[in-house]
């Protein structure tokens, strides 16, 4: 992996949303939706963002793109820094950056044929001549596996999983590198997930996409992703390839939402302990001192409530921030780790 060219490098990333308050409507405080977050993804790869509603994950697909104005850190795409460019300049880099939207229903707009709705980018970045657009329509229906003879319909007129369809040949027709997919499957029956996922890994194949891959449904994740970030009141907290994080999680946070995802086999959802987390995710406009997830952890420690953790490499590519981990992770490995954190857990100072 550590081979493989990095598209996007996202260095320190804050998103604060500003509170504003009393008579002269100064602010008096700011959400911190996305707070301090740094992960690369490299070309080719799918890197799933986990986490509770609430986490920061959207808002992060979102300031990443740059359809949030950033509050500071770096969002590289080959290098180049675009958290900095004007909008002219970002306007250049748009076609190789897309999203799809969670709810086809909404992100489509009503008044419009799916021929113009997929045409949109194009109008708005090419003056190619109407045959050449329709053709490229045309060809990105193929793509996604909708009917060319319902190019002149509208949205209303198509299934759920159909406008996703809509919505991603929208997102392809510029031909993009890069990819946010913002909880794509989340507003879709159940029986038509699996369609809409494995058409998106298709197209990953097909067209050397990298995708952020945003979703709470941790069993889809695992299917699709290559990494996995899990995020908590607008920070990374465990970051690891797919089968490391799901076989050997190091942060409280991770293992109990792995805990609440069903077990395919009967006699292992018996035999499984689920984590039941407490109370709520507290506000991101006032988040607890030391580590932000000690209000809720089951392994809390006073150090917790006072000193936020810093991020360690448990095992090669796997991060994790918690006070359980050593600092010297790193140059331990992975299976120290585990053997240390039990022994943390059984009252041992290591
Ligand atoms: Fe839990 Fe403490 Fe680790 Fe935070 S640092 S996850 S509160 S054990």
């Amino acid at each position: 992996m550590s081979e493989r060219k990095k598209l996007l490098q996202v260095i320190d990333l804050k998103l604060h949303f500003p509170i504003y308050g009393g008579l002269l409507r100064r602010q008096v405080g700011a959400v911190k939706a996305v707070d301090g977050v740094t992960f690369d993804i490299f070309e080719g790869e799918t890197l799933g963002i986990v986490g509770e509603s609430g986490c920061g994950k959207s808002t992060a697909g979102r300031a990443v793109l740059r359809l949030y104005e950033t509050t500071a850190g770096s969002i590289l795409i080959d290098g180049v820094d675009i958290a900095t460019l004007s909008q002219e300049e970002l306007r250049k880099k748009r076609p190789a950056m897309q999203m799809v939207f969670q709810d086809p229903q909404a992100s489509l707009n009503p008044r419009m044929t799916v021929a113009g709705i997929i045409g949109e980018p194009l109008d708005e970045h090419t003056n190619w001549p109407r045959a050449k657009k329709l053709e490229r329509i045309y060809e990105l229906m193929d793509a996604v596996g909708l009917n060319r003879d319902f190019a002149n319909r509208y949205p209303h007129a198509f299934s759920g999983g159909q406008r996703q369809r809509i919505g991603i040949a929208r997102a392809l027709a510029l031909n993009p590198r890069f990819i946010v997919c913002d909880e794509p499957i989340a507003a879709l029956d159940v029986s038509i997930q699996a369609q809409v996922v494995n058409l998106l890994e298709e197209l990953q194949e097909q067209f050397g996409l990298t995708y952020m891959f945003i979703s709470h449904d941790l069993s889809m994740v695992r299917h699709i992703a290559d990494r996995v970030a899990v995020m908590y009141l607008g920070k990374i907290v465990e970051l690891a390839p797919v089968s490391r994080l799901y076989d050997h999680p190091a942060h409280p946070y991770t293992e109990a939402l792995l805990s609440a995802v069903p077990e395919p086999d009967p006699s292992l959802e018996r035999r499984k302990d689920r984590i039941v987390l407490q109370g709520d995710v507290p506000s991101p406009a006032n988040p607890p001192k030391g580590c932000n997830f000690c209000t809720r952890c089951p392994k809390v420690m006073d150090i917790c409530r006072e000193t936020e953790p810093v991020t360690v490499e448990v095992a090669p590519g796997h991060f994790a921030a918690c006070h359980l981990i050593p600092q010297t992770a790193g140059q331990t490995g992975g299976a120290e780790v585990e053997h240390n954190q039990t022994r943390i857990q059984q009252g041992e100072v290591v």
